[in-house]
């Protein structure tokens, strides 16, 4: 918990159609240069309720990030 100023969880609306966000846990498949594919689990995203359309918040496409790196090194060790 930090007093950053973040947007409210839950208020976002889809940039789509605007419908209304709601948080979900998937398991996505991300492919990275080479040709690999990744498998990450347990990612956030927020799903519009209307459209299906998925968006990852700056901290989650973090996240991923992080996750595939290490997935990465694990894989090549
Ligand atoms: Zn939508």
């Amino acid at each position: 918990m930090s007093s950053q100023s973040t947007k409210p969880s839950g208020d976002n609306r889809c940039p789509e159609c605007g419908g209304r966000m709601e948080k979900v846990i998937v398991s996505e498949t991300f492919e990275v240069p080479g040709g690999k594919r990744v498998t990450v689990d347990g990612l956030m995203p927020e799903k519009c309720v209307s459209c299906g359309e998925f968006v990852y918040t700056e901290e989650e496409a973090q996240r991923v990030r992080e996750a595939i790196a290490i997935k990465l090194q694990k894989a090549a060790a």
